[in-house]
């Protein structure tokens, strides 16, 4: 199956086979809650014959996300809670996330940000907005690191990414750019020289985190697309979402860490599937990531370990999953203590941030 450009509609997925259509009305009201779009090089890798096919599930909407529970939340990272100004969340002292865009070239069936990301979602930052964002940047010495989210930051063009790394390189004490992005697997023939060229500045150091969650992935294309990021002094670092029937079994997490690593790319983290409204579907509990996390230790070389991520509900920061900081309680709950020395029982109770 090949397609032209990206496909946005349940009508266009249901053209190209990837939907059955006895699933059209199911399909078209997920698709009224949540974006779509599958572009053309998923669209080829996707095995429409197989109900399991792990790329098709991460990207084709499905009516299993219309069940919310009741711990999924709208903003389950609480980002709006930390957002000082429009487009900036700002959680640790010596980094902020810098969200330029609120839109993707695919649209993750399981993303965390599905509330904002989007054609409906929080758009693209106005001209003012980036002033405001970039003077809260430039006023506070603490901020080292600066962090390209959104969204995809990789969908602006060039010139308007080159536009925001020289307002960053105008800053002295921010010394690292970062980077999030699915463009190099999902649209790799983005990943040109312009574009390469429009990542770095002049005494910063960039960082290219690449999303990627099955070996699939990684097409020749693909391949091709990170080889050029990397050959052009960037370096990359992985980032990849644990998602129940896509990557939760050891041979095949080994082998994408392992395919990260040949690719030069550094596995980074291993996130624990986030509260997202409607995506329950994929999450296993934190004690079977656990054990699939141990396993991979001894198993692959210690360049393939990626470190196994908890982001705790409410915007309380990261947490090793696999640490002390996170233990077994009653029934199946975790306490679970953030970098401030906080406890928090996971999964959240209803309602509870
Ligand atoms: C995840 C996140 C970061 C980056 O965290 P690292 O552990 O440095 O990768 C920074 N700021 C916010 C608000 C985040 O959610
Ligand atoms: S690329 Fe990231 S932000 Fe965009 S839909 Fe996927 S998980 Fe969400």
């Amino acid at each position: 199956m090949t397609a032209a450009r990206s496909l946005t509609t349940v009508a266009e997925l249901v053209d190209a086979g990837l939907i059955a259509e006895t699933k059209r009305a199911e399909t078209a009201a997920v698709a009224e809650r949540y974006a779509v779009a599958v572009t053309p090089s998923l669209v080829s890798l996707m095995d429409a014959t197989d109900p399991l096919d792990p790329i098709a599930r991460q990207f084709l909407p499905d009516a299993a996300e219309l069940v919310t529970l009741p711990e999924e939340r709208a903003d389950p990272i609480g980002d709006l809670a930390h957002s000082p100004v429009e487009g900036i969340v700002h959680r640790y002292p010596d980094r902020v996330l810098l969200k330029a865009v609120h839109v993707c070239p695919v649209y993750c069936r399981f993303c965390f940000r599905r509330e904002m990301v989007g054609p409906e979602g929080l758009g693209t930052l106005s001209a003012k907005a980036l002033d405001a964002a970039i003077a809260y940047i430039a006023e506070r010495p603490e901020i080292w690191e600066v962090i390209l989210t959104g969204g995809d930051p990789l969908v602006l063009s060039p010139r308007r990414l080159q536009a925001i790394m020289e307002r960053l390189a105008a800053i002295p004490h921010v010394k690292i750019v970062r980077f999030h992005t699915r463009v190099p697997v999902v649209d790799p023939a983005r990943i040109d020289a312009a574009l390469v060229a429009a990542l770095k500045a002049s005494g910063k150091t960039t960082y290219v985190a690449l999303h990627a969650n099955h070996p699939r992935e990684f097409t020749p294309e693909a391949r091709a697309a990170i080889a050029r990021i990397v050959e052009s002094g960037l370096v990359m670092i992985s980032q990849t979402v644990l998602l129940k029937g896509i990557n939760d079994d050891a041979d095949v997490l080994a082998d994408l860490m392992r395919t990260f690593v040949e690719n030069r790319i550094k596995p980074y983290y291993l996130h624990h599937p986030d509260l997202a409204p409607g995506t329950s579907h994929f999450r296993l509990t934190l004690a079977e990531g656990r054990t699939l996390v141990e396993s991979l230790r001894g198993r692959v070389s210690g360049l393939c370990q990626p470190t196994y991520i908890l982001d705790i509900p409410g915007g309380h920061g990261k947490v090793r999953a696999d640490s002390r900081a996170v233990e077994e309680a009653d029934n199946g709950c975790f306490r679970v203590r953030d970098f401030r020395g906080t406890t928090h029982v996971y999964p959240p109770e209803d309602g509870q941030a």
